[in-house]
């Protein structure tokens, strides 16, 4: 009997570490920070103000290179990838969301969605291609609005689709409902939870609020830089429940530091 090929995990960090230097002061940003997320799987990484969590999800754009630990995206290890082929790599498969959606002011929302591929030397989805993603973004009837045109949740979702054009591996979000309202954070939540329930898509999405996390099905929680604990939303029935856990860990660890 053969042994089944075992596939890679879409996304997996292995001890991920990256210290910066203001003048004496050494600030461990993420620490010994190991993950792992299968195909289709939605996962939050929640964390005070500080914790560390934009400077994982720069690490695991390869925007940012780690001082030790390994990044490796459908088994591609980005530390084996040099400048132009990173930033092919990394336009191909890693689709990123930040809070300030980050638009071209004099282009169109679709000329905005389409710039990553046309950055990219390939030519236009098809027509049908185009039309498909806009329609799940609910961006059909504003798709010759420029930014400034559209509301901030149609803002981000246009964002959104410019991450999802070149159909990547993993999405990553940075606290990508951070300026908005929340009616639209929800919107936006609901939106995300969809593209994995319908598409099958894989997310990594950076929250402090528990009422975004609540939409994924597993959150990890970073404190100064390092994963406390990582658990999974199945058995929580909202957001409240979840703030609930979240404090409790974090003052859990407080208090065991505090002992030390
Ligand atoms: P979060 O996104 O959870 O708020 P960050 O990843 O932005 O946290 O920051 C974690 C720590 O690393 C903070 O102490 C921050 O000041 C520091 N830090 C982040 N980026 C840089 C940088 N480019 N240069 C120096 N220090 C940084
Ligand atoms: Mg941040």
């Amino acid at each position: 009997m053969s042994t089944p090929v075992e596939t890679p995990p879409v996304l997996e960090t292995r001890q991920l570490t990256k210290t910066f230097r203001h003048g004496n002061e050494v600030v461990e940003a993420v620490k010994d920070v190991t993950l792992r997320l299968e195909e289709g799987e939605f996962v939050a990484v929640m964390g005070a103000s500080g914790s560390g969590k934009s400077t994982l999800l720069h690490l695991i754009a390869g925007l940012t290179r780690p001082d030790s630990g390994r990044v490796v995206v459908e088994g591609q290890d980005l530390a084996d990838l040099r400048d132009g082929r990173l930033t092919r790599f990394r336009r191909r498969r890693i689709g990123l969301v930040f809070q300030s959606y980050n638009l071209i002011p004099a282009l169109s929302a679709e000329d905005n969605i389409l710039l990553p591929v046309l950055a990219d030397g390939r030519g236009r989805p098809t027509t049908e291609k185009l039309e498909e993603l806009l329609e799940q973004l609910a961006l059909l009837e504003r798709r010759r609005h420029r930014p400034d045109a559209l509301s901030g949740g149609e803002q981000q979702r246009v964002a959104i689709a410019r991450a999802l054009v070149s159909d990547p591996a993993v999405l990553l979000a940075d606290e990508p409902t951070g300026n908005l309202d929340s009616v639209t954070t929800q919107d936006i939540c609901r939106l995300l939870r969809k593209l994995r329930d319908e598409q099958h898509r894989t997310i990594l999405l950076v929250t402090h609020e528990p009422a975004v996390a609540v939409w994924a099905q597993r959150v990890l929680i970073l404190k100064d830089g390092r994963n406390l604990t990582e658990f999974s939303t199945a058995e929580l029935d909202d957001a409240q429940h979840l703030a609930a856990r979240y404090q409790d860990i974090v003052s859990t660890a407080a208090e065991m530091e505090a002992s030390r």
